[in-house]
This record gives C-alpha cells, structure tokens and sequence, in this order.
C-alpha cells in the first residue's frame, strides 16, 4: 500500500496550542476540499510503502514533541495513515493529526493511534464552501475519544451568525475543546483585530474557552 506525500520535513508548530514545539512534519497530498483562504497549494507528491516513510522519520535525530500529520487532508488516505501511525507509535513517536474535520468515518478507524488532534472548524462564510456542521459534530464526538483542540480562520467575510453556530457546536460536542482564533494573514490586519475583540466576547458569551494565536511561521518566516 502507498501513500501520496507531498513533502517530509521538520520544523517548528507554527500555529494552535502546540506553537513553537518542535516536530516532523509529514504533509499528505490532496485534499478533500477547497477554501478560498487556502494557502497550501499542492502541485507533486513522492510515493512511499508506511515502512519507507517510517525509516526516513528514524533519520531525524533531534529531540521532537511529535510527528504532525497534516496535509492537505491526511485523512484521504486513511488506510495508508492508520498503517503509519501504527508505526509511528510503536516507535515511541508522538502521532499529531492536523485536520479539516470532516471526514469522521475516516477518523473513526484511526482514532486509536492518535495522541492529539488539531482540527479545524470551517465557517462556511470564512471558506466560501458549503456548512460542514454536521460533518463537524460528528467529527468532534470522535475526537474527544483523545487530546483535541479546534482552529478556526477569521476573515474580513466570516460571519458573526457562522461563528457563534460553531461556537454551539464545539460547547455540545467537545466541551473541553479550546478554540484558537487565526487572522487570515492576507488580509486587513487592522479590521481583522476589531473583528477579534468581538469574536472573544462572543466565546466569552458563549462559555468556549479561545485564544488568539498568530500563525508564526507565516511571521517569521519558516516553513
Ligand atoms: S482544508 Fe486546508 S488544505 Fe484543504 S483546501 Fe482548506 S485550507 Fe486548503
């Protein structure tokens, strides 16, 4: 069985509750959907057996905080990602899931080699796509089975009424779940911090612990 990677690299988190950690990252090719504030455009992948992949992982020396799986939408190719974290946690890696959040059948199978997911809640009005509400829910009552904790983007188009319906979400679904708020780093940054204030009243209101967290490597210039 093979997987489709885009690249293997390591780093540090450069964003959500893990900023600043260090880790290997492994970016799966593809994903599942397409958000208009999408920065990761993926044009070519390598082909790797989960054994190849997890010997080249080895290769890394330093001392990581974990391996983040992240993509694109790893969870696309579920069969392949269940073989390598199984892998991954035998070898005494940390397994970190970077998700979209959707596809919770997906999740359901790996579920048990995950330590910690990072999921994000896409806010029809931030994305431009369809709402993923009951995609998310599902999701989120999965997740909780580990360490999880919720990312959302906030845009110059992101919609109070949005916001606060995934507010509701996470609070019925995940109420231990943090939720970090990200600014779209290609837009107004000044509008985008009023916009901020408000959307923390709003977690505030809403009883959903959030915290503002810039996306790093974007500011300082890393991968
Ligand atoms: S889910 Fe992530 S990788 Fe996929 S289109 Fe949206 S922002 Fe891009």
């Amino acid at each position: 069985m093979k997987g489709r990677i885009a690249e293997v690299f390591d780093s540090i988190q450069g964003e959500g509750l893990y900023l600043g950690e260090k880790q290997i990252f492994v970016r799966f090719y593809g994903c599942n959907l397409e958000c208009r504030y999408c920065d990761t455009k993926l044009s070519s992948f390598m082909e790797y057996e989960p054994e190849e992949l997890f010997n080249e992982l080895k290769l890394y020396r330093d001392k990581y905080h974990s391996v983040s799986f992240t993509g694109g939408e790893p969870l696309l190719q579920k069969d392949f990602l269940r073989e390598i974290l199984k892998l991954t946690g035998k070898g005494n890696f940390k397994n970190y899931l970077e998700t979209n959040g959707t596809l919770h059948k997906e999740l359901k199978e790996v579920i048990d080699y995950i330590d910690i997911v990072a999921m994000d809640l896409k806010l029809p009005s931030s994305t431009g796509l369809s709402d993923m509400w009951e995609e998310h829910r599902l999701f989120l009552e999965i997740a909780s089975q580990r360490e999880v904790f919720v990312k959302t983007v906030i845009c110059t188009y992101t919609k109070e009424e949005d916001f606060i319906r995934g507010l509701r979400l996470i609070r019925e679904a995940a109420q231990e779940a943090i939720l970090i708020l990200q600014l779209n780093s290609n837009e107004d940054r000044a509008y985008l911090h009023d916009k901020l204030e408000t959307f923390k009243d709003l977690c505030r209101r809403e009883r959903v612990t959030c915290c503002a967290v810039e996306q790093i490597h974007k500011v300082i210039g890393v991968k």
